[in-house]
């Protein structure tokens, strides 16, 4: 955690550096606390998925400690280089059935540490998302999604507000009406800060202290010129931190074309100066990957029809894990599936064991990052 002051006062180049790994917090007072539950079975669990992640084993015994639940498929805006608004996600729109997350959350509720309402939807066009975060709360697990704030009705923020949400997202690519609209294609800038500033102002009023609110911006060629105005306008509102995330080329591309063709597809979007990127300009390549892939010992990715992939970047139902469907479900034995096991072991051993299976990409061209 680096205090703003900080982040100001260092020189351009190595701020660059800094913009992609840190957060920056506006407000001192603001705690993620993710280990706000202290169930037994939630640490046993942990300490059981843990040590099977150190072991590299293929079988984990026990359950995922961070569920992505995508709640609705559609956002309604058209970002030019996102899959969702380029229209290029190969799955049926569909809607989180409120049966399917009972059985869902019934099963790996009680082991979550993180519940994350967003993939690649528009969280607050779902109806039942409120009695979703009141069901979820019968767990201690911490609750948060990201929106781009285009669907807002008063009513039911004030009745999300009371549920005691942990954390909400506010996705806005800019400090100026303009320069948004570069990006988030059939958004109004102006609106998306009014509500910001409104969840902030209500919060207080309340005198709550979460939702935490946390202010997004995809780092692009456009919105790497108004960061120091993003930070002041950030600090103006009252938002808890600010987020600079580097844009990710062709995600759609991701186990279709090369790296260098996805790099090529989308690099007019990316910021010019390259410290602000997660792409080495010269070879179109990632500049870190990381050696092992966490997410395939500790997450799971639910789709609003049920299907399961193992990280958000599977868009292509071809290459789901799984499928879930309202009644009773063996979390165990979904999360050690023949695709999870056979994904651990190639990960493990470098070695593309099923090229069928969308994780033998990450064994050729090396483990995302996001
Ligand atoms: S596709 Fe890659 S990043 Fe995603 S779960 Fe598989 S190995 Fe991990």
């Amino acid at each position: 955690m680096i205090p703003i002051e900080h982040c100001i006062r260092k020189t351009p180049d190595t701020r660059s550096a800094t913009i992609i790994m840190d957060v920056y917090w506006l407000n001192k007072k603001a705690d993620l606390r993710l280990q706000r539950g202290s169930g037994i079975r939630r640490r046993i669990n942990a300490l059981l998925t843990g040590a099977a992640h150190r072991l590299r084993t293929s079988w984990v015994p026990g359950f995922p400690r961070h569920l992505i639940l995508d709640v609705f498929s559609s956002c309604g805006l058209h970002c030019p280089i996102c899959p969702q608004g380029r229209q290029e996600i190969p799955r049926k729109p569909s809607v989180l059935d409120p049966d399917l997350f009972r059985t869902i959350l019934d099963c790996f509720g009680p082991y979550l540490y993180t519940l994350t309402l967003t993939n690649w939807g528009e969280p607050l066009r779902y109806p039942h998302l409120v009695e979703l975060v009141e069901y979820a709360r019968k767990w201690s697990v911490y609750i948060g999604f990201s929106t781009n704030l285009q669907t807002f009705s008063r009513d039911r923020i004030e009745r999300l507000l009371e549920t005691d949400i942990d954390e909400i997202g506010c996705s806005i690519d800019g400090a100026t009406e303009p320069t948004y609209q570069k990006y988030r294609v059939g958004g109004s800038f102006s609106n998306a800060i009014d509500r910001m500033t409104y969840l902030v102002r209500r919060r207080n009023e309340l005198g709550r202290r979460t939702p935490k609110i946390r202010w997004q911006v995809l780092l692009n060629c456009h919105t790497e010129k108004e960061i120091d105005l993003i930070i002041e306008t950030g600090r103006s509102i009252g938002v808890d931190s600010i987020v600079f995330v580097p844009i990710y080329v062709d995600i759609a591309g991701l186990f279709v074309r090369t790296p260098r063709e996805r790099f090529d597809r989308d690099r007019d979007w990316l910021p010019l100066d390259s410290g602000m990127s997660w792409y080495n300009y010269e070879t179109g390549l990632l500049k870190h990957s990381p050696a092992i892939c966490d997410k395939l010992w500790d997450t799971m990715v639910i789709h609003p029809d049920g299907a399961v992939s193992p990280c958000c970047g599977v868009i292509d139902p071809q290459h789901d894990f799984g499928r879930i469907t309202p009644g009773r479900l063996n979390g165990l034995s979904l999360f050690n599936n023949t695709s999870y096991r056979t994904a651990r072991r190639m990960i493990r051993s470098g070695r593309r064991l099923d090229s069928g299976l969308v994780c033998s990409h990450c064994v050729t061209h090396g483990v995302l990052i996001y």
